[in-house]
């Protein structure tokens, strides 16, 4: 027998309609590619959206189907986030910065029969269409003057809005994304509007981004990247205003953070690096903002410290796209009135404790099978599962989990007694010396604590005593020069002697995924010959 409550479909239209009725006239501000820049806000963005809707249906699009965005952040691409999910269809997020191969690959799996598009990637489209014979429709975002491309307003300005969003079940599909796939193809995860609605709603607790009606977020996370953290879910059920920003340039950024008010952001460690040298060389104070997610890689020390100094709560979070993405957040602990600044410091190093929704565990790395133990020291392969965490990737014949459940994510870590998780490696970078794991992460994060130090790679190459020894691959700043030797008695103390590289390499670059994280997998092939002795 039911309950005897209402019915209330967990659909992402809720999310839109909430948001029209409740903020309307709170903004959102665009700074486009060009320069310029436009306000809207939530009560027009639900107008365009109910006209995309219209539009699309005009063009055959059926409820299920996909419909792909090849763009940056903005508010277009929002309306696209909302209008795409309220006809029923299915956005699918395109990171521009795949390879063509990639690209290729995953417009064609996805069928995607519209792509909408910046103008700054006009030479994608260009050069992929015929790549694509799917894609009917090609609309771009922000056309330049004078061009003969159907402009995305154009397009949904033939409509009157008057439309009745689409109803199904919550399990409906509405995103589609890529993972950028370190091995093989890239993998589609599909989310469904009810996971989306739950992980936007965990997202808001003051655990994770901390939303009120007077938050200013500037997402830098991109909105083709991991679903943008759900911020544009999350961001609409708290009517906030949003700042987006179409180009990732640190001035830009720096100045519309100062302008707007932003009180809010979110991006991968390296937006921020950018930021703290643009700021340096320019002579200019951060901004004084009040929260700043990181995430998609693991925030140096000397960041959080120093963000934190300005006052500036940050929130250490974990995740990928295979999880919508949050799988945890570093949100304050039951002790952190009590702790030193020191300690602030070490905790939010973390990655932070699971949100309500999630449950982790690590098993053992050598049977991938027996639990280990939450006590802040034993490594191991890290496993989740929950209501936004994937059971199959798109069209495969087979369930991603096992029979319990669990999703292996091919990180590994360390759970900690109060919940929280401490990133050590992914399982196929973790080194194995004489039976013992090494961690690459925490010996190329003690390396880049050198001043001289701009990236570093560990990587574990063959060793006919010890299965595998750790070479640490590194790329000076530029004008800065270390030799080996100071380096190795820079690491003495801060990681375990037999941690310790056999060898450093000084390389000129080193090379990275279309998601800007080191590829090990292009190291190792750049160094297939390397011997150690
Ligand atoms: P890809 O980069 O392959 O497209 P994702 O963006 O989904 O895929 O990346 C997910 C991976 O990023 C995680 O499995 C983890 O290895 C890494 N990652 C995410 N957040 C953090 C973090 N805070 N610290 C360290 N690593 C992280």
């Amino acid at each position: 027998m039911l309950g005897a409550m209402q019915d209330w479909t967990m659909r992402v239209t809720h999310v839109i309609d909430h948001a029209a009725r409740e903020a309307g006239d709170r903004e959102i501000v665009t700074h486009w590619a060009d320069g310029s820049e436009t306000r809207t806000n939530w009560q027009n963005v639900r107008r365009d959206a109910l006209k995309l809707a219209q539009a699309l249906e005009a063009v055959g699009i059926k409820p299920g189907e996909r419909v792909a965005s090849l763009a940056m952040n903005h508010a277009r691409h929002l309306v696209s986030w909302y209008g795409v999910a309220g006809m029923g269809g299915v956005l699918h997020t395109v990171n521009p910065r795949l390879f063509d191969d990639q690209l290729d690959y995953i417009v064609n799996h996805a069928e995607d029969r519209v792509l909408m598009y910046d103008a700054a990637f006009q030479p994608i489209v260009d050069r992929m269409r015929d790549r694509w014979p799917t894609v009917e429709h090609y609309i771009c975002y922000d056309p330049p003057a004078g061009s003969d491309v159907v402009a995305f307003e154009d397009w949904i300005g033939q409509h009157d809005g008057d439309y009745e969003w689409v109803q199904g079940s919550e399990r409906d599909p509405c995103m589609l994304c890529y993972t950028s796939g370190t091995t093989g193809n890239p993998k589609g995860v599909q989310y469904e509007h009810r996971s989306t609605v739950m992980h936007a709603m965990a997202g808001l607790q003051t655990a994770a981004f901390n939303f009120s009606a007077a938050s200013v977020m500037l997402p830098v996370v991109p909105m083709f990247h991991a679903a943008s953290w759900g911020l544009p879910y999350a961001g609409g059920m708290a009517g906030i205003k949003f700042v987006f920003s179409a180009v990732n340039d640190p001035a830009v950024l720096d100045d519309l953070m100062k302008r707007e008010g932003v009180t809010d952001s979110a991006g991968v460690p390296t937006v921020w690096l950018a930021h703290f040298q643009y700021c340096d060389a320019n002579g200019l104070e951060l901004p004084k903002l009040k929260a700043a997610t990181i995430g998609g890689s693991a925030a140096p020390r000397f960041m959080i410290e120093r963000l934190m100094k300005n006052g500036t709560r940050v929130q250490h979070a974990w995740g990928m796209t295979e999880t919508s993405p949050i799988g945890t957040v570093g949100g304050p602990s039951a002790d952190w009135d009590q702790l030193t600044f020191e300690e602030k410091v070490d905790r939010t190093a973390r990655q932070g404790r699971p949100i309500f929704g999630i449950q982790l565990r690590t098993v053992n790395l050598d049977d991938m099978e027996t639990e280990l133990p939450r006590d802040g020291k034993t490594s191991g392969a890290l496993q989740i599962r929950g209501p936004w965490i994937i059971k199959r990737y798109f069209k495969a014949d087979r369930d991603a989990i096992n029979a319990d459940g669990w999703f292996d994510t091919g990180d590994v870590g360390i759970l900690h007694p109060d919940g929280s998780l401490q990133l050590t490696d992914r399982t196929k970078d973790v080194i194995k010396s004489g039976g013992e794991w090494i961690s690459s992460v925490e010996l190329e994060n003690a390396a880049v604590g050198h001043p001289a130090v701009a990236e570093a790679a560990a990587v574990g190459m063959p060793h006919p005593k010890w299965d595998e020894r750790p070479v640490l691959f590194v790329v000076a700043k530029e004008g800065l020069s270390v030799s080996a030797e100071e380096l190795r008695e820079f690491l003495a103390d801060k990681v375990a002697k037999w941690w310790l590289p056999d060898a450093i390499e000084f390389v000129e670059d080193i090379p990275h995924t279309a998601t800007g994280k080191i590829s090990k997998k292009d190291l190792r092939e750049r160094f297939k010959d390397y011997t150690l002795e």
